[in-house]
């Protein structure tokens, strides 16, 4: 095999990882940011009871509280259904900020979205990361055998291809799923990933069976095991 192919292969693996990984950032960065400002501007302030005067759509709704003083909760992420005139919520206000206030559930809502999304984040970049990282290991790493297919001594390593009888070229097969084998005219039962040929399905160790082939008869020879 081309080392030096599977070398630039590997770079492509991880560059197209890395892009992977930026554009999950980029892709959840404006409502991540949007979540942690709603978040992080109120948890400092007061939290009281007001009534809610009234409900706008394209603004938000109008609240006045027990001193009161009015002010505006521009819809963040919480639902409009969920307010009415003449209902009394919790709602989070700051001296800093007269005529502004946000409610209870639009915070709430903004910490659960903020978890939400550091969580999500975090969770596909890791998978991103091993999947780039299994790529690039099985572009490089050549494996180690599961079975050894050894040959009688006066072959001298040499198996002859039993349809042509020339010689076969030696390998291995790295095998996925399970082979599975029956007599002639024995049904096929359950075929699944479980109950093959031993050593031919591992999530553990990955089957790497030693292997002989005679490439015009396409013809493999294989030693399955543990
Ligand atoms: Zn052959």
């Amino acid at each position: 095999m081309d080392d030096g192919r599977n070398d630039r292969l590997r770079r492509v693996v991880w560059a197209v990882a890395t892009l992977l990984g930026l554009a999950v950032v980029l892709v959840l960065w404006v409502p991540g940011q949007r979540a942690y400002h709603c978040f992080a501007d109120w948890t400092s302030g007061q939290m009281a009871e007001a009534e809610i005067v009234s409900v706008e759509a394209a603004t938000g709704i109008e609240l006045r509280f027990e001193d009161g003083e009015l002010c505006l909760a521009p819809f963040g992420v919480s639902s409009i259904d969920e307010f009415a005139a003449g209902d009394r919520i919790e709602a989070v206000r700051r001296a800093d900020r007269p005529g502004l206030c946000e409610t209870r559930a639009t915070i709430e809502a903004a910490r659960s979205l903020l978890v939400s999304i550091a969580a999500g984040v975090v969770c596909i970049l890791l998978a991103i990361g091993l999947m780039a990282r299994v790529i690039a290991r099985s572009l490089t790493q050549v494996p180690q055998l599961t079975t050894r297919f050894e040959l009688p001594e006066e072959t001298e390593g040499t198996a002859a291809c039993p349809r042509c009888t020339k010689p076969m070229d030696e390998g291995y097969l790295p095998l996925r799923a399970a082979i599975h084998w029956r007599r002639l005219g024995a049904p096929v039962g359950a075929a699944g990933a479980f109950g093959g040929l031993r050593g031919t399905m591992s999530l553990r160790k990955p089957p790497r069976v030693h292997a002989f082939r005679c490439e015009p008869c396409e013809v493999v020879m294989f030693r399955y095991g543990a």
